[in-house]
């Protein structure tokens, strides 16, 4: 069955995109720790981060990269953290995670937001890319 972020790719599933190329896809987390909370994701669906070919492991690095620094511009943070769990979604995501403190990057702590506030900040951190 797909994963749910493949029927995000797809467009089966809203999301609130953040980028997009040919092989990723950076979107809002929906139930983030901390504002501005984005996954970044391959198109193609593996499970775990070091199944991916080597080539496409550091491609996805990059992207991250990029969407990490749109991020930092983005969101008052003391800077972005970076995480791979996968235990609730089995299709790779890197998490970004604008962080001031150790609890945001515990999944534990979150926080809500209205859709209009995540449909503002994806147009803000997109000035930023
Ligand atoms: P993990 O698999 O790394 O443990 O966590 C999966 C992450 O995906 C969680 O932070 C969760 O909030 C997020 N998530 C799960 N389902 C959806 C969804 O349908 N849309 C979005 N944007 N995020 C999701």
């Amino acid at each position: 069955m797909a994963s749910i972020f493949t029927k995000i790719i797809n467009e089966e599933i809203p999301c609130y995109k953040v980028a997009e190329n040919e092989d990723f896809i950076a979107f809002l987390d929906i139930n983030p720790n901390a504002k501005g909370h984005t996954l970044c994701v391959p198109k193609k669906e593996v499970d775990k981060i070091f199944d991916l070919e080597e080539d496409t492991y550091h491609r996805l690095m990059k992207f991250a990269r990029k969407i990490g620094i749109a991020l930092e511009k983005t969101i008052p943070c003391n800077r972005v953290g970076i995480t791979v769990i996968g235990l609730e979604v089995p299709h790779v995501h890197v998490h970004l995670i604008p962080i001031n403190e150790m609890r945001d990057m515990t999944f534990s702590h979150k926080i809500s937001m209205t859709p209009e506030e995540f449909l503002d900040l994806v147009k803000e951190i997109q000035k930023n890319l």
